[in-house]
């Protein structure tokens, strides 16, 4: 059996994180069983789909790396739909129902007043049509027939029919609910494993019956935890925060799919800068069931730490010209994100005015800018510079570091100076010295 897994967004709106990290566990667990990732575009409320979002999600994958082998559409399958549902209709799976909202809401009401749980009744085979009236269509669970699965997450799951309510499959204008198409989907796509949110746990229920009664062996299912924020539930902004968003603050995409891999997970979240090792290493069986939390700062941090591990070539055409492999090397471990190194070119080649000197400074800064000018820059000129400045000077310590990096650098903190010296120009550097 070929693994095929499917991320089935509904072009409704954009990405944000919550969907990435479904996306990302089904494309790894299909990377890592040589299998396929089918991205199934669930467009058939086809009024509030929009052209823009599948382009927008098609683009958040790419950026992330999950790349996909085949796409689908589910508007561009009614006729399948239409097929599978006349044999439904014809078994007597689904049936015409006629009650309005108002009824419906009624009903519900009065039920929970008696302290019954608000389960859809159903009407007798001879009840009388409404007259003109356009049907509804429900989906008629097997009561004797009970639920279970071994859910790849959560384990055993059992659901009771004659506690459920008979899905609605299909509207009065004939358009289609998500439970039936997604489950006609699954059989004709070959879906090994449906990897999707906890809060799809009752309609997978459902949907065991509908694999049944279309005569097809149902996937394995996989339902994770959501995901919260630090605030503990999924806040307007998680809910809401794209791939956009994050790609402007800096964010590489590598450092999301480091983090969603493992967030909620037994594993811990490791900054790696290729996805291969968090693909070898997912296993289902490592999910936790409390909601997992993500952090932006965790995020940052995570991202942070990729970017100290980041090979020049793998930035080159990010970085502005000025910053070679020497100099990204000197300074990447200052860096938060890849952006931040074009702070770096003024340090590097000016123009740059470093802070007015403090006057216990300036003796060791004059003995610098003497020596200067007779250092070998192409040998260890920080070396060199210190020493002749010691001697001059008898300043030592931070006493003797800190000014001439104040001065040679504009800052307090960066990069180890015998590294970063050689790569700012000679002539630069005596003008620094001699400026305070
Ligand atoms: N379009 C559905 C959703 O976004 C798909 C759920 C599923 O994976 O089956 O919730």
């Amino acid at each position: 059996m070929t693994v095929t897994t499917r991320f089935a967004p509904s072009p409704t709106g954009h990405l944000h994180v919550g969907n990435v990290r479904t996306a990302l566990h089904n494309w790894m667990w299909a990377r890592k069983q040589g299998g396929r990732f089918l991205l199934r575009i669930d467009d058939t409320d086809l009024e509030r789909s929009k052209e823009d979002y599948v382009d927008g999600i098609r683009a958040d994958l790419a950026w992330l790396g999950l790349d996909i082998d085949g796409e689908e559409r589910q508007s561009a399958r009614f006729d399948l739909y239409e097929r599978e549902f006349e044999k439904l209709k014809a078994a007597g799976r689904v049936y015409a129902c006629y009650e309005t909202p108002e009824e419906l809401d009624i009903r519900r009401k009065v039920l929970l007043s008696r302290g019954l749980p608000p389960v859809y009744e159903r009407k007798p085979a001879d009840a009388p049509v409404p007259e003109g009236a356009q049907p509804h269509w429900r989906f008629r669970l097997d009561h004797g027939a009970p639920i279970a699965w071994t859910d790849l997450i959560r384990g055993d799951q059992h659901f009771d029919p004659k506690s459920m309510s008979d899905p609605v499959v299909r509207r009065a204008d004939g358009s289609w609910l998500y439970l039936l198409p997604s489950v006609i989907d699954d059989i004709d796509m070959g879906i090994s494993h449906v990897v999707r949110g906890e809060d799809h746990v009752s309609n997978t229920a459902a949907q065991l019956q509908m694999f049944d009664a279309l005569g097809a062996a149902p996937p394995a299912f996989a339902h994770e935890a959501l995901l919260v924020g630090t605030e503990g539930k999924l806040s307007k902004r998680l809910g809401s925060l794209g791939m956009d968003a994050l790609r402007d603050a800096g964010i590489e995409p590598v450092a999301l799919v480091a983090l969603l891999a493992r967030l909620g997970t037994s594993d811990p979240v490791e900054p790696v800068t290729d996805a291969a090792p968090l693909v070898a290493t997912i296993d289902f069986a490592h999910f936790g069931r409390a909601p997992a939390r993500f952090d932006e700062a965790e995020l940052a941090l995570v991202n942070q730490k990729i970017v100290h591990l980041l090979e020049f070539d793998a930035v080159a055409g990010r970085l502005p010209p000025p910053i070679d492999a020497a100099r990204w090397h000197a300074i990447r471990p200052n860096l938060m994100t890849i952006a931040e190194a074009a702070d770096w070119v003024a340090v590097f080649d000016g123009p740059l005015a470093p802070p007015p000197a403090e006057d216990a400074d300036r003796p060791v800064l004059a003995a610098a800018a003497a020596a200067a000018p007779g250092i070998d820059w192409a040998v260890d000129p920080w070396h060199a510079l210190t020493g002749a400045v010691k001697e001059a000077t008898g300043a030592k310590g931070r006493a003797l570091f800190l000014p001439l990096r104040r001065a040679l650098t504009g800052r307090d903190h960066g990069p180890d100076m015998g590294e970063l010296l050689p790569l700012i120009a000679k002539e630069q550097a005596i003008l620094r010295l001699t400026a305070g």
